[in-house]
């Protein structure tokens, strides 16, 4: 237990008041005034002693591999990655200070209360992902990230080309040579360094840089941290891509590069400084009992944004598709009178729809599962193991129900009976492939869970 110096009660960073609280007495107190409460270690150098780690007690889950600290009495007794309660406690574990902190600003309850406004408007959602005892498994978590400062101080040389004149068969173009002095700094672009954090969680609850503060371990009493797996110099290439990408965009909205036709500029680029630094995020894996998958819900501790895995439940799917169903079949018989052909051209626009969804989603599951744009979990993992997923496999269904009620409307037979037959095989598909639909949205909004992911060798293990 981390102890008040008035009481020796129980102390906690407090969110709402930004300050390091007594649970007992009430004292309160500034963290960066308070004699960190928090075990430093670090190297004895002659006489100054350099404190450059941060101690706590170490938990690990025998299912996934995560491992967590506390840094008070705290004991983890489930794990936020996977949500098994097979965590075990081990001995005390150093992890490296970080430069900087972004401390909770949102309370737990502040947190809970923007994951339930996020899902009151989504109808779908299985209910067990709405249930109280679902919401108290946010944990507030540490997450260790890169943080780039990039600048670049000099000329950049961009190659425009413009009409000139036409003599004969000619056209003639000028070439120009358009110099540019470019003063730019980009502080504050940030990565997470952890894999089992994909990439299109955190990106899409991005932080203010500006409302950090040096590190100090105080902040972290009564919050569980995050080592970290992803080496700090994974994301080089990607932050000077965004700080390019950047002053690309600015100089080709200016009128003069714009006039000439300008392409992208040659420019020279580094890292100027890479820190580190512990960001606040309030985590939750929740097993979703349709897949045996996670779903994942996160809450940005300062802004609290919220990026939560939506899955549909077939239960409420069916019902509301046959309300739906119900209201298009009523509106359709008063607009339309169902000709023979009117049923089959409807049936061959609904497989349609559902073989352009169905195509994008193939895509996107091979994308999600195979990590394809997730560069921290690609940097640590091992194995290099890809499982293709065809996308045959998705569209067979849609594929039928076009081409019968097209064969039908080729050949033209002359009985209705053929076309209303063939109208009927091909909606009967339609409704499987819409079944399919929702089965490959509840992949895509759901994870494989981390342990079936864990790949040999940890490092941290040794
Ligand atoms: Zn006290
Ligand atoms: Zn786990």
């Amino acid at each position: 237990m981390i102890k008040c110096p008035n009481c020796t009660g129980e102390l906690t960073f407090s969110p709402k008041d930004q300050e390091v609280v007594c649970q007992y007495c009430g004292s309160k107190f500034n963290p960066k005034e308070l004699k960190a409460r928090v075990k430093m270690a670090g190297e004895k150098k002659e006489k100054k002693e350099e404190k450059n780690q941060v101690e706590g007690k170490s938990y690990t889950c025998s299912q996934c591999g995560a491992t967590l600290l506390t840094f008070d009495e705290t004991a983890i007794t489930f794990c936020s990655y996977c949500g098994s309660q097979a965590m075990i406690e081990s001995k005390m574990m150093k992890i490296n200070k970080p430069d900087f902190i972004i401390p909770f600003s949102k309370t737990k309850e502040q947190c809970e209360m923007a994951y339930k406004k996020k899902l009151s408007g989504a109808w779908f959602t299985p209910s067990y992902m709405k249930s109280d005892i679902t919401i108290q498994k946010f944990r507030g978590i540490y997450i260790p990230y890169a943080i780039y400062k990039l600048e670049h101080h000099g000329q950049t040389s961009n190659k425009g080309s413009k009409y000139s004149h036409r003599s004969g068969d000619y056209v003639y173009y000028d070439d120009y040579t358009i110099l540019a002095y470019v003063d730019a700094s980009y502080e504050g672009i940030s990565y997470d360094l952890i894999s089992k954090f994909y990439d299109k969680y955190s990106t899409a609850i991005p932080y203010n840089f500006k409302k950090k503060e040096d590190f100090n371990p105080n902040y972290l009493i009564g919050y569980y941290a995050d080592a970290g797996d992803v080496d700090s110099t994974t994301y080089d290439k990607d932050a000077l891509k965004v700080t390019e990408n950047d002053i690309t965009k600015r100089l080709k909205s200016n009128s003069t590069f714009h006039k000439y036709g300008c392409s992208n500029p040659t420019m020279s680029l580094d890292v100027t400084e890479r820190k580190t630094g512990m960001f606040p995020v309030y985590f939750l894996a929740i097993k979703n009992k349709e897949n045996e998958r996670i779903n994942y819900a996160i809450v940005n501790g300062q802004t609290g944004q919220v990026v939560a895995d939506l899955p549909i439940s077939f239960g409420k799917y069916v019902i509301g598709s046959l309300v739906l169903a119900l209201i298009i079949f009523i509106l359709i018989d008063n607009m339309i009178t169902l000709t023979p052909t009117n049923v089959t051209f409807f049936s061959i626009a609904a497989s349609l729809m559902s073989f352009i969804i169905s195509n994008k989603q193939a895509s996107q599951i091979n994308n999600h599962e195979n990590h394809i744009n997730d560069k921290g979990y690609k940097s640590i993992d091992k194995t290099k193991k890809r499982n293709k997923y065809g996308t045959f496999k998705y569209i067979w269904k849609e594929i039928i129900s076009v081409i019968i009620p097209t064969t039908v409307l080729i050949v033209n037979p002359v009985k209705d009976m053929y076309y209303y037959g063939a109208s009927l095989i091909s909606l009967l598909f339609v409704l499987l492939s819409f079944y399919d639909l929702v089965k490959e949205h509840n992949i895509l909004t759901t994870s494989k869970p981390p342990q079936l992911e864990k790949r040999g060798g940890d490092e941290r293990e040794k």
